[in-house]
Order: C-alpha cells, then structure tokens, then sequence
C-alpha cells in the first residue's frame, strides 16, 4: 500500500527554499509552489492528487510576510500597475476583489483565503486525517526582488531535493525561485508573473528519467507560449539518491 503523503502548498519565493529543502527529496510529502501558496492556481494538480486516492495525512499551507505575490496582487487592485493577462487575473488576482479583503493586511488575508480554498476544494472528496494547517515563516525584507532571477518548474509528481537542482545549476539555494505543480498548464500564471515581475528571460525545467516526455512536452509549450528559452537540466543521480529520504 503506498503511505500517506504530507500536502505542501508553498509560495515560490526563494526565502522558503531552506525550509522546504528537508522535505523536498521524501517521497511521504509533496510540495505544490507557486506565487503567494495559491490554490486557486493549482486546483489542475490537487485534482490529480484527489483523483489518485492516495491517503492524505495533513495539508499544509506556507507564506512568508513582504510577498512579492501580495504586493503585485495589491498594487493592482489599488490601480498602482495595469491590470495583467487574463490568466493572471483568473489564477491569481481576481479573488482579492472582494468587498470583504483586508487588502492592508494581505498576508494574513491571503493566510485565510488559501486554507478556506483548501478546504472548500478537498473536504468531501478526500479524507484529510490530521487536517489542515498554516506555517508562516519570517522572512526579511527581499532587496533583489526585481532583479533578474533564476525561475526553476518542477513538473510532475516528483521528489526531487532541491539542493541537487541549486548543485546542477550551480547556484546558491537561496537564489532560485521554484514553481512546482503536478500539471504543466498550473504552472502558466507563475511563469507569467515572473516575466512581469522579473524580467524574466529563461526558465529552468529539471529533467527527470521519470518524466521525460512530460518535461519535453512542458519545455516546448512554455517556450511557444511565453517566448523565453527554457533550460533543461539533468540532475546528478549520485546526488538525488544520496538526499532522498523514503
Ligand atoms: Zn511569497
């Protein structure tokens, strides 16, 4: 019988990469990242999750404060920026227009608004047995946010620990953002508001026996669909079978 797995829906900033890097590489949790631990934008992968019938153990929502995500999301809202694509709108903006937000304490709206997702999106459909959770981590103030950063998608159902992907790309943990869903099309919005936000010139997709066609297939419609190169990288074996945990 496969063992019940740990649901982590993690913002993508690259603050919480030390935190989730522990967890990263076991196969009982699977991490779900993208701008502001949106669900609304992974509904695509918790349905797969869903549908697969795996037992859930706990979900868990992660933020941080100074959001890169909330403050977009904010500084739209108070028509401080142009309103973004469509995609962006519906993933990610939309749901704070509401009469009801406390847009000046949008971390911890955000906070509420994420786990009543959750649970709206899960309960009836799949026993959750510790239930659910937020985690909110500290972080200081992020003075790099709009330079040009390293954005890496994890794709699929994968444990992969992070610190292979930083010792593959030779970068430093903390210096890469990392987008991760089960389905390729979830992770759309985010790479859309990294280019928005960070000038984003090229994406990194880690490669994986497991998922190759799935990783070929993700590369080429992110390049059509965005116009950025994207970079595959292998991943050195010796280090994802020394970090992970099973
Ligand atoms: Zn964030």
């Amino acid at each position: 019988m496969e063992k019940e797995i740990t649901v982590i829906i993690a913002c993508m900033d690259p603050r919480l990469n030390e935190r989730l890097n522990e967890l990263s590489g076991r196969d009982d949790v699977l991490i779900l990242r993208n701008a502001g631990a949106n669900v609304n934008g992974l509904r695509k992968s918790l349905q797969s999750v869903i549908d697969s019938g795996i037992g859930i153990k706990a979900i868990v929502s992660m933020q941080h404060n100074d959001c890169a995500a909330n403050k977009f999301i904010k500084s739209i809202i108070d028509k401080e920026r142009p309103e973004p694509s469509k995609i962006l709108m519906d993933s990610l903006v939309r749901q704070f227009i509401r009469s009801d937000v406390d847009l000046a304490n949008i971390d911890q709206t955000n906070h509420d608004m994420q786990i009543d997702s959750l649970q709206k999106l899960v309960e009836g459909k799949i026993k959750v047995r510790d239930g659910y959770a937020t985690v909110h981590i500290p972080t200081p103030h992020n003075s790099h946010e709009h330079k040009e950063h390293t954005v890496v998608a994890i794709i699929g159902r994968s444990h992969v620990p992070y610190e292979c992907i930083a010792e593959a790309l030779h970068k430093e943990l903390k210096s890469i953002y990392i987008i991760q869903a089960i389905h390729a099309k979830d992770v759309h919005p985010d790479i859309e508001l990294a280019k928005t936000l960070f000038n984003l010139k090229h994406i990194v997709i880690p490669k994986l026996e497991t998922h190759r066609d799935l990783h070929n297939e993700t590369a080429r419609e992110v390049s059509k669909a965005f116009g950025i190169d994207v970079e595959m990288v292998n991943l050195t074996q010796n280090c994802v079978k020394s970090r992970s945990k099973h």
